[in-house]
Order: structure tokens, then C-alpha cells, then sequence
């Protein structure tokens, strides 16, 4: 098992090595890598399998054969809590009866015992994505924007080398969107 870096971390390559997959239908088979701290677009049409590929680098699917290689370590057996990612899906990121600083939270502690460190990292993550002052509320009580924001939020207190993002901001206005890939970017940099 490859334990999560450190809090600091920089990115790490991702290497699918002659991975076959099958949901029981025609098998996927993904030979591709991705360099270390580089932004990549994967583009496909629906159902061509760019979601697939992305929970595959997670662990939410197991491949049929071949390895996933993250910074270099075989994480092909590897259950998600402990691989070096973090991500983020197009919705339902939140727990919906937890407030926006405690669904934070989750990304330092999954029980939520947090110390004042983590406390003062989810203040820090809520003001970088502009949500300073909203850490009270519940999911329902923001705009589909700043739902994605607190995912986002939620990944930087994890500071995890890689970042796989599966269509987040495809709900959201183009403006709005516009605005999130800002955000992303100053997050990458
Ligand atoms: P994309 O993200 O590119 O739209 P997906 O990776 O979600 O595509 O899906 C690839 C193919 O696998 C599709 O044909 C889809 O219907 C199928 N598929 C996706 N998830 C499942 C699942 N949990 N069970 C069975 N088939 C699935
Ligand atoms: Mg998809």
C-alpha cells in the first residue's frame, strides 16, 4: 500500500500499464500515462470511458489485468483511502447534514477529530475558494458554485499529489465555469 504524502506535496506522475477493464460488456483497455504536475484534458464522447479511466486511478474499480502505477508505486490492489488522490465528481460531493466546515473537515479527518492545525487549514482552504463566512451553513443552503467550491476546498486541506476532477463544473453556467477553471488554475499553481 503507498501511504499519502505529506502535507506539501507536489504532484506525481500516473501510469496505467496495460490495463484491461470490463463492466461485463466490451472491455476497456487503457495503456497511457500522465506526467507528474501537469493539468491533462482527457475528451471523449459519452460512454466512451473518460469516467472509467478516472475511478480506475482512484481504486473504485479494480483492474481486470495489468497495473496502475502512481509516482512510481504499484497501487493496482491499493483501496482509495490510501492512494495519493484526491477527487472530485460532477455532484453529491457533500454530505448533505454537515455544515460546509465540517464536510471540509472530512478531508483532513474522516472522523472529524480535528485539531486546531486542521482548523486553521479548513479557514484558510474556505477563504481561498471565496467561502469565508459561509462555514455554518448546509449544502442546501448554496448555489450549485459554491457546492463545488467546498469539494474543492475539501481537496486542498488533502493536499494529495494528484487530482483527478470528473466533469465538476459541467452543472454550472458557462460564467460561473469560467470562474471555477480560474480558481483551479491559482489551486494548480
Ligand atoms: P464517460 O465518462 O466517458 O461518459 P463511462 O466511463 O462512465 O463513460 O462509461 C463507459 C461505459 O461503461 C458506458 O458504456 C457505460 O454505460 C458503462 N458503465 C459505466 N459505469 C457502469 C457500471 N457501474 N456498470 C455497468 N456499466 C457501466
Ligand atoms: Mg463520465
Amino acid at each position: 500500500m503507498t501511504p499519502a504524502k505529506e502535507v506539501g506535496a507536489k504532484g506525481a506522475a500516473v501510469r496505467l500499464e496495460d490495463v484491461s477493464f470490463s463492466y461485463g460488456e466490451a472491455p476497456f483497455r487503457f495503456d497511457v500515462g500522465f506526467a507528474a504536475s501537469k493539468i491533462t484534458a482527457i475528451m471523449g464522447p459519452s460512454g466512451s470511458g473518460k469516467s472509467t479511466l478516472l475511478n480506475l486511478v482512484a481504486g473504485f474499480e479494480m483492474p481486470g489485468s495489468g497495473r496502475v502505477l502512481i509516482d512510481g508505486g504499484d497501487v493496482s490492489a491499493a483501496p482509495p483511502s490510501v492512494r495519493p488522490v484526491s477527487m472530485v465528481f460532477q455532484e453529491n460531493n457533500l454530505f448533505a447534514h454537515l455544515s460546509v466546515e465540517r464536510n471540509v473537515g472530512l478531508g483532513r479527518s474522516p472522523s472529524l477529530s480535528l485539531t486546531d492545525a486542521d482548523h486553521a487549514a479548513i479557514a484558510d482552504a474556505l477563504a481561498r475558494v471565496g467561502l469565508a463566512g459561509k462555514e455554518r451553513r448546509l449544502p442546501r443552503e448554496l448555489s450549485g458554485g459554491e457546492r463545488q467550491r467546498v469539494a474543492l476546498a475539501r481537496v486542498l486541506v488533502r493536499d494529495r499529489p494528484v487530482l483527478l476532477l470528473d466533469e465538476p463544473f459541467a452543472s454550472l453556467g458557462p460564467a460561473l465555469r469560467d470562474d471555477m477553471l480560474d480558481l483551479l488554475a491559482s489551486v494548480h499553481t
